[in-house]
């Protein structure tokens, strides 16, 4: 039997965890008593820097029931910081590692079909989400624009999953030795390969808190998904660029046969209508290899992604 982790970044999740915690002890008697994971398994919960009650609930749950273990972050690093942290200790001490959010918002009984592809052989099981009904029709709008402006940028992605899945200790270990800084797990899971399949389940509405989510946030993890997996846009503008530079040859043709032939013209309305045209343009491009400069500037510092200010485990 393998010692099953499951890994959950928790920020400022006090309403929820009780809740999930609840849950969660359910599910994993069942799995434990059905002889499908060992009685070594373990919900490890990563306490994001949270500003509220949540690492105090973390260390309640710890002391009350044996099943919970916790990691606190030296301060908050985000979604994706806080799951690598948690795979990164949980790779220690478990064969099988599922992540997921804390609201309960992926259904846990996803759990058994990984398990059942697991003992197929799979190394990573990704949980897909069947339909998106519980979002608002705008996050549902959005996220399809996104799921296919990066396959239209080439970038390997599975349709629909987003954190919730489960990796091999194997994959979790190949996982680490991806060292970049800009972290996009869901675009680089995919990359490390191995025997891999998907278990479809309903998404449901998250029960208690809010969305740590704002749209601000949502589009700032989306630029970073796009600018730390793929590099067409800048190819895009080199293209228009070119574009661009023909179009401005034909115009200087046409401009010397019109002057050529003795008309005389007005002018002033292309004149501005190119240099606003061409300004922005040329902003933009700026903007977007700007993009890609930062992203080389934070990669060529190689900050920890993460620091983990106390591990619950260690001191057992
Ligand atoms: N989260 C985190 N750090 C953050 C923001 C969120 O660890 O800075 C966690 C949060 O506690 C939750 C998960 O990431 O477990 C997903 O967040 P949320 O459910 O708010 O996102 P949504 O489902 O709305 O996309
Ligand atoms: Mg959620």
């Amino acid at each position: 039997m393998e010692v099953m982790y499951i890994v959950i970044p928790c920020y400022n999740e006090e309403e929820m965890l009780p809740i999930t915690a609840k849950a969660l002890i359910t599910k994993m008697d069942e799995l434990i008593v059905a002889k499908r994971i060992s009685p070594k398994s373990r919900v490890m919960l990563v306490d994001d820097g949270s500003k509220d009650r949540t690492w105090e609930i973390i260390e309640q749950l710890h002391e009350s029931c044996e099943l919970f273990t916790g990691v606190k972050l030296s301060r908050n690093k985000g979604h994706q910081n806080a799951l690598l942290a948690g795979l990164m200790t949980a790779k220690d001490y478990a064969d099988i590692i599922v992540s997921m959010d804390a609201d309960l918002q992926d259904d846990i009984n996803a759990i058994d079909g990984f398990l059942d592809k697991r003992a197929e052989g799979c190394e990573i099981v990704y949980g897909v989400r069947s339909s998106r009904e519980t979002d608002t029709g705008f996050k549902r709008w959005t996220a399809q624009t996104y799921y296919k402006t990066l396959a239209a940028l080439g970038v390997e992605i599975t349709y629909n999953h987003a954190d919730y899945r489960m990796m091999s200790r194997r994959a979790v270990e190949a996982l680490s030795e991806f060292k970049e800084v800009n972290l996009f797990l869901r675009g680089i899971v995919p990359m490390v390969g191995f025997k891999s399949d998907i278990v479809t389940y309903e998404r449901a509405a998250r029960q208690a808190g809010e969305s740590k989510y704002p749209l601000k946030k949502m589009i700032s993890f989306a630029v970073e998904g796009i600018t730390s997996l793929s590099i067409k846009p800048i190819r895009f503008i080199t293209g228009l660029g070119f574009f661009i530079f023909f179009v401005s040859i034909i115009m200087l043709i046409y401009f010397l046969v019109v002057h050529f032939s003795g008309h005389t013209v007005a002018g002033w309305t292309t004149t501005v209508v190119s240099v606003w045209a061409l300004g922005g343009l040329q902003l933009l491009a700026i903007g977007v290899i700007g993009e890609y400069i930062g992203k080389i500037y934070l990669e060529t510092k190689a900050r920890p992604k993460f620091i983990i200010e106390k591990n619950l485990e260690e001191d057992k």
